[in-house]
């Protein structure tokens, strides 16, 4: 039987853990990533056309080294390749936790995004247009209350095909993040594409763009000293002066802003409804 690798992502508290009980039960194994004190969640299931197993990854709000939490996720991503990442994000704080998704998006991943805790967005008020919202992310969206199991079944069934349809190869979103960094995105990943060794793991792009955020783990890439480093860290340098000068912010923060940007111009295209919140019984 064909196996399928789903690994479940998303900020803290957005429901990972809850959902991955729901569908795994007692079929887990807890153990820790090699060397540091991340848990390590793996759960099976057997359907009948597959076999699934379920990797519940560890809270990140972003796919920079900033912390732990998030070079395990990433590296997980980059080294395990799942076939796919269901993003399970809370359906109240859409636009935040969609800043998660568009890095997935950025990096190439498949996502099927999970829209978690629609029980209290119903009791907000709030409905979800999320056939629009799929069409706009390119990507499958499914509702669920991953405390009382809703929407399970349908959620591993898209990933399932979602992760059968789709090509192998990664396809990462080209997005726009003004042309000061586009420019110097372009001259970087010229450099970086000649180098064999950098793109073994990562996207040329993806390096660059990483190097402009001033990722500790991805500048070490090019080595210490070398031609190629020298030439990265000189665009690096004279692209941050240039914003620092124009705009008087840094490019990761310049970066940062073009993602909420795009999400914004999506969730701006009446994603979001709001209706009268229901009457809380007494
Ligand atoms: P994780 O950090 O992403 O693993 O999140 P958890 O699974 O630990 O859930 C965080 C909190 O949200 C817990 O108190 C859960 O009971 C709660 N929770 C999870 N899913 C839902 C949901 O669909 N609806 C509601 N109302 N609460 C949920
Ligand atoms: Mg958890």
């Amino acid at each position: 039987k064909p196996k399928t690798i789903i690994a479940l992502a998303g900020n803290p508290n957005s429901g990972k853990t809850t959902l991955f009980n729901a569908i795994t039960g007692a079929r887990q194994h807890v153990g820790n990533y090699p060397g540091i004190t991340v848990e390590r969640k793996e759960g099976t299931i057997n359907l009948k056309n597959t076999h699934v197993k379920l990797i519940d990854l560890p809270g990140t709000y972003s796919l920079s080294a900033y912390s732990q939490e998030e070079l395990v996720a990433r590296n997980f991503l980059i080294d395990e390749k799942p076939d796919i990442v269901v993003d399970i994000v809370d359906a109240t704080m859409l636009e935040r936790h969609l800043y998660l998704a568009i890095q997935f998006f950025e990096l190439g991943i498949p996502v099927v995004l999970a829209l978690n805790m629609m029980d209290d967005a119903k009791k907000q008020g709030l409905r979800i247009n999320r056939k629009k919202l799929s069409e706009l992310l390119n990507c499958p969206v499914v509702e669920t209350v991953a405390r009382n199991g809703q929407g399970k079944k349908e959620l591993i069934d898209v990933a399932i095909k979602q992760a059968q349809l789709k090509n192998k190869i990664w396809a990462p979103l080209d997005i726009s993040y003004g042309t000061d960094i586009d420019l110097a995105l372009d001259e970087m990943e010229e450099i970086i594409q000649a180098e064999d060794f950098m793109t073994v793991r990562y996207p040329a792009r993806w390096i660059a763009l990483k190097y402009l955020e001033n990722d500790q783990e991805i500048i070490t890439l090019g080595g210490q000293f070398t031609d190629i480093s020298k030439r990265l860290t000189e665009i690096v340098e004279q692209t941050k002066e240039h914003c620092l000068k124009t705009l008087n912010i840094p490019p990761e923060a310049i970066i940062a802003d073009y993602r909420y940007g795009l999400i914004n111009s999506i969730l701006k295209q009446n994603i979001i409804i709001q209706e009268k919140p229901q009457q809380e019984r007494i």
